[in-house]
């Protein structure tokens, strides 16, 4: 590998996890969510990968993340469920892009818009059961399912799907909103709607909750091979971490005891050593905030950050190893092979695996191996 700043995606790891995951919730269907550009990764290749490896829906947030999906041909079901006031819904319903929706008004916005193109939108309608975010709220239930069912006789849409999500706050939390779910499906069923896809468990309910499972997993961050729990790890998941962030070392330089390093000399040397400096910061997502904790693989060998990590860089104390410039650097991987997690890098800093892959930033190349097809490694599938 050569990249100066690099972030390397295993598309076989995602394969795998797919199909992990899929074995593991055993629903009929299984949508993996492929927000925020994939959490990071990409959200193109991981989409085709995680089709190719079974899922038969993708989840995202709002109606540009599915036009992108669409623009680079990508033709399955897609979900998007979080709306701008003044969102574009014409041009969605213009892609058969399915709409999760949260209020009356938002119903009457997407039958306005299929009257005029002369179709019919394809809707998820989305419960409030404890979360407190978006979702129709239990008072509701009722009059926006009988508005729901009225428009799906007059044409101009069809309920194919009902969701939730959960708080993970704690397995009773999580028991109460189930509980709330079921009413508000058997409530739907009262109105005459029949709509086959029933979901509310992410990861962490796909993985640990069954009696969330419903008909349909949305899964994020386990299709990129990290655990949302605290005490059990990928690898007790079966899961394999996609993402390693790699770089090259920039420059080396000895110090003696005492030298000052990075802004506001937080660190200084203890003794005579060597130093190495990285081209990756804070604004490829490099946690700031991890600063004085966080650890790096050099040539196998694990080392800690010094000084504080800017905006552009950040600087390792080798000690005595042997360290030249180019060497590679990994920030975080598949911990199996010896290098840290996200998890740890997470830990570092005070925040969970999520943000650590989600916010690495533009100016890091994506690159990809592993894709279906593409036995030998390479390019994106
Ligand atoms: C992000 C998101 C998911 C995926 O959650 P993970 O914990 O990453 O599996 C599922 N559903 C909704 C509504 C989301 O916003």
């Amino acid at each position: 590998m050569t990249g100066y700043r690099e972030a390397v995606v295993d598309l076989g790891a995602v394969y795998a996890n797919v199909g992990h995951l899929r074995q593991v919730a055993g629903t009929p269907h299984l949508m993996a969510v492929v927000k925020a550009n994939a959490y990071g990764h990409g959200a193109v290749p991981v989409a085709r990968t995680a089709l190719a490896a079974g899922a038969d829906w993708l989840g995202v947030a709002d109606i540009d993340e599915a036009l992108e999906l669409r623009d680079a041909g990508i033709d399955a079901p897609v979900l998007a469920w979080l709306h701008d006031p003044d969102a574009d819904f014409a041009a969605a319903l213009a892609r058969n892009i399915s709409l999760g929706l949260s209020s009356a008004r938002q119903l009457h916005q997407v039958a306005g818009a299929a009257a005029a193109l002369g179709r019919v939108a394809d809707v998820h309608l989305k419960l409030e059961t404890g979360l407190n975010r978006n979702g129709v709220d239990e008072p509701d239930w009722a009059e926006t399912f009988a508005l729901a069912a009225r428009l799906e006789r007059a044409g101009r849409l069809r309920v194919t799907g009902i969701f939730s999500h959960l708080s993970n706050a704690s397995p009773v939390d999580d028991a109460e909103a189930i509980e709330s779910f079921e009413r508000g499906v058997a409530l739907a069923g009262t109105a005459g709607l029949t709509p086959p896809l029933i979901h509310l468990a992410s990861t962490a309910a796909a993985l640990r909750t069954p009696a969330a499972r419903f008909t349909m997993v949305r899964v994020g961050i386990g299709i990129y091979g990290l655990s949302p729990f605290a005490d059990q790890t990928s690898h007790e998941l079966g899961l394999t971490p996609a993402m390693t962030l790699r770089g090259r070392v920039a420059a080396v330089r000895r110090v003696a005891a005492g030298a000052g390093v990075s802004y506001d000399y937080l660190w200084r040397a203890p003794v005579d050593g060597c130093l190495a400096l990285v081209p990756l910061g804070y604004a490829d997502g490099v946690p700031r905030s991890a600063t004085g904790t966080a650890r790096v693989d050099i040539d196998g060998h694990p080392h800690p950050l010094v000084g504080r990590i800017a905006m552009d860089q950040f600087v390792v104390s080798v000690g005595q190893q042997s360290v030249a410039v180019g060497d590679d650097v990994v920030l975080f991987g598949n911990p199996e092979t010896g290098v840290p997690s996200a998890t740890d890098w997470a830990d570092a800093a005070g925040t969970i695996n999520y943000e650590i892959v989600t916010r690495i930033g533009r100016r890091v190349p994506r690159s990809y191996r592993g894709g279906v097809g593409d036995e030998a490694g390479g390019g994106p599938i």
